[in-house]
């Protein structure tokens, strides 16, 4: 490596071992394949319109789809990326925690997808109106109670971690002891899933998340029945988030206006930090202020209170079930 001497600007010193260092380029390679990722979903639907043309005849006119885990945290994050705003590139080292995340998660996919038995893992999820398209990470069949779970595994870091607790548990779960309050971007992106799921006859009866700290391996889980308090949440996640950021998207995005000019979905976003995390922070003015203020100044959706007795119902009725079964679990419970 080649530089300036800092005592005469104009000699030049020459590190011969600077010239051989890997990690500025490794660095590199990791920054371009991130940019590479972050397009690859307009790239894809690209491909897919010109296949479409290709084999069918027609082309249909471009239809913005929903990512349930980028719509769980915002949906204006959808509008930003609807637009085709670059997204600012992650710092390295984000890069890496994200790639020994995914990698952990595939492989402890593959583990329990071996192991358990009737287990479906990474299954599509795709609902037409509003357009919406993922992919649930495990649905395990519970062969005690001969119902279907959806699992997630989620790998986060020490602070949210921490966060996660149990003191926001509604009534008829504390009793259960180790199951903690889920974070709320990932409770509708999961409750999405059942709802999907359950839409097409398949008995789904609660949601798992499973977290795992990356740096330590501890976990902690949080429980999700699909009651009434499920059901309220995942139809306000339908109709009061993503139903009018599809609407507003899809009459603008074809739209032949500056891209500055086409609206953006309201901010959605229960978590105030979640702002600072998030790759479109420099084009949203919004999201500043959340990072500055809190969230105080958004109105909270609340339950209305029928539907936090009608959750007691159906928990007094599951408890009867397994009374029924003569199912008792002392290691678990
Ligand atoms: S900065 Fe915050 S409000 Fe803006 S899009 Fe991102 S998450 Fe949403």
């Amino acid at each position: 490596m080649v530089k300036k001497k800092d005592s005469d600007p104009n000699a030049l010193v020459v590190e011969p071992y600077g010239l051989y260092k890997m990690l500025p380029r490794l660095d590199k390679v990791l920054l371009r394949y991130s940019q590479d990722n972050n397009e690859s979903y307009d790239e894809y639907k690209d491909i897919q319109d010109e296949t479409t043309q290709d084999i069918f005849g027609v082309n249909e006119p471009k239809r913005f789809t929903f990512n349930p885990s980028t719509s769980s945290v915002c949906v204006r994050k959808e509008g930003y990326r609807a637009y085709g705003y670059k997204p600012e590139p992650s710092s390295i080292e984000g890069i890496i925690i994200t790639e020994i995340g995914k990698a952990a998660h595939r492989q402890l996919l593959n583990i329990f997808r071996r192991y358990i038995e009737k287990s479906r893992a990474e299954v599509d999820v795709i609902s037409e109106s509003p357009p919406i398209s993922g992919r649930l990470d495990l649905l395990v069949y519970n062969h005690l109670v001969k119902e279907y779970q959806v699992l997630d595994l989620k790998f986060i870091g020490i602070y949210p971690f921490k966060k996660l607790g149990r003191s926001e548990l509604p009534q008829e779960l504390l009793s259960t002891k180790d199951i903690y309050k889920p974070s709320p971007d990932y409770e509708d992106q999961i409750l999405y899933y059942v709802w999907a799921q359950r839409q097409k006859g398949i008995d789904v009866t609660c949601a798992n998340i499973i977290y795992f700290d990356r740096d330590s391996g501890k976990r902690k889980e949080a429980l999700i029945p699909w009651d009434a308090r499920a059901e309220a949440r995942v139809a306000n996640f339908i109709e009061n988030k993503i139903k009018p950021a599809d609407i507003l998207i899809n009459e603008d995005l074809h739209r032949d206006i500056p891209r500055e000019e086409k609206r953006l979905p309201e901010p959605s976003v229960e978590l105030d930090y979640l702002c600072g995390y998030c790759n479109y922070l420099k084009y949203c003015v919004p999201g500043q202020k959340i990072g500055r203020e809190g969230l105080g100044h958004l109105k909270k959706e609340r339950a209305p209170r029928w539907v936090a007795k009608t959750a007691q119902e159906r928990a007094e009725k599951m408890k009867e079930k397994a009374e029924r079964l003569q199912i008792s679990q002392p290691n678990l419970l």
